[in-house]
């Protein structure tokens, strides 16, 4: 399998190389060159053999594709469980139980698997750079947490990131650093594209990406949508809590490649692009806007392209989805409600998706939906404990994280100062 830029101004290249680059050279990104056909996988009860199944196609060829079951076994360690909800026919797929209590542990660990054995010959370290709202950062520090050979640069919007995430950002070892930007998720996003596009920085120092950008994150994530949707009944109809549209990009690319999943919806929060777009406005990147689903927080979601790319065009992407937003009082209220009624305690970002299935069912839409859990509620605990009154139990690995020290260096939202740090490490 070769993979091309969304922009159509790459060479086409094998998977190691794609994942290696992050960014194509024409600032597009990595997609397969075509969407293989693989149909439902037999039932498995491992998450990591459904992975193997589902991804064999997409390594095809590639110096990786003989580690792959190594690599899936490194990376889906953790179970996805999909329970039933006791409102009427809602299903949640838990996506936290990785050690930073969110999705993206899964895309940060298959990263972390491959990147490492694509790096074992190669004699500068390799800097990996993200960028984060919250969630990322912490997956992939602890991914690549004392590897060597590799660095992680982790720049995160200073002052709105929950406490307890800057605290998991700043906790690792000396190989990852976090540096917190005067400015939003999006200038922190723009720094990171900045200095990947910039090739003379390239040539003092060998860089990658891990945010979703990088493919190598996001093939990953269609393993537990499909072997959720293999598990459930008939065509698993689902709700992605959705920010840079990585999770969603990876929820279509499953039911591209011929797994049972029915409509995808995309849960925002208030920062309402992706909404505007769906519902026939022309497509309008902007600023993101601060809500309490912060790792939502995106104004302009950079996986757009990859989704215009996969359907080929904006007209027929609208076709294929639907986005909603949720204001924060609206996720408020519905974290309320579910303490009250039902003892459920949602994450203020699944809130969002479990609001937009409430809609669905005021609508009068009767079918079944999955909605995607995409972190613990533990891990908003300033704003979740308020509203639900009571104390949100710490599940272990989290615990474990939270009690190490933790630091973080300040940081301009400036490319040239961001290039002189780099240079300096
Ligand atoms: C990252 C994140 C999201 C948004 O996922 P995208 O892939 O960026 O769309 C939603 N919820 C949580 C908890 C996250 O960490």
């Amino acid at each position: 399998m070769r993979y091309v830029s969304t922009r159509g101004g790459a060479a086409p290249v094998g998977l190691s190389a794609a994942i290696a680059a992050g960014l194509a050279p024409d600032g597009g990104l990595y997609v397969p060159e075509r969407m293989p056909r693989i149909g439902a996988p037999p039932h498995s009860g491992y998450l990591a053999g459904t992975a193997l199944r589902m991804l064999e196609p997409f390594f095809e060829g590639d110096p990786l594709a003989p580690e792959l079951p190594a690599i899936c076994a490194e990376a889906f360690a953790y179970p996805t469980p999909r329970r039933e909800l006791r409102i009427d026919g809602a299903h949640l797929l838990e996506l936290f139980h990785g050690p930073t209590a969110a999705f993206k542990d899964f895309g940060a660990r298959f990263l972390a698997a491959c990147l490492g054995r694509l790096r074992r010959e190669a004699e500068r370290p390799l800097t990996i750079l993200v960028a984060t709202s919250g969630d990322t950062g912490a997956a992939v520090g602890a991914a690549f947490d004392g590897m060597p050979g590799v660095r992680v640069a982790i720049l995160y919007p200073d002052k709105r990131v929950s406490p307890r995430q800057a605290h998991q950002l700043g906790s690792f070892g000396d190989n990852v650093r976090a540096l917190r930007v005067a400015g939003s998720f999006d200038d922190c996003q723009r720094l990171v594209k900045g200095a990947l596009a910039d090739t003379a920085l390239q040539e003092d120092v060998a860089m990658s990406s891990a945010n979703s950008i990088s493919v190598g994150r996001l093939l990953p994530q269609m393993a537990y949508f499909g072997h959720a949707s293999l598990h459930a009944e008939g065509r698993m109809n689902t709700i992605v809590p959705t920010g840079n549209l990585g999770n969603a990009v990876a929820c279509l690319w499953a039911r591209a490649i011929g797994l049972p999943i029915g409509d995808v919806i995309f849960a925002c929060n208030a920062n309402e692009t992706l909404p505007e777009f769906f519902a026939g406005m022309p497509y309008r990147p902007r600023d993101a806007i601060p809500t309490i689903a912060n790792a939502m927080d995106v104004g302009a979601p950079s996986n757009f392209e990859r989704l215009v790319h996969l359907y080929g065009g904006e007209e027929a992407t609208r076709r294929a989805g639907h986005a909603e937003s949720v204001d924060d009082a609206e996720i408020r209220a519905t974290i309320r409600r579910y303490a009250a009624s039902d003892g459920e305690v949602f994450c203020p970002h699944t809130a969002t998706g479990i609001r937009l299935f409430e809609r669905r069912r005021l609508a009068g839409d009767r079918r079944e939906w999955t909605v995607a859990a995409t972190a613990h509620p533990a891990k908003f605990d300033t704003i979740v404990e308020p509203l639900v009154g009571r104390r949100v139990d710490v599940p272990e690995a989290l615990e474990t994280m939270l009690a190490r020290e933790a630091s973080a260096e300040p940081m301009a939202a400036d490319a040239r100062l961001f290039a002189e740090w780099l240079r300096a490490w």
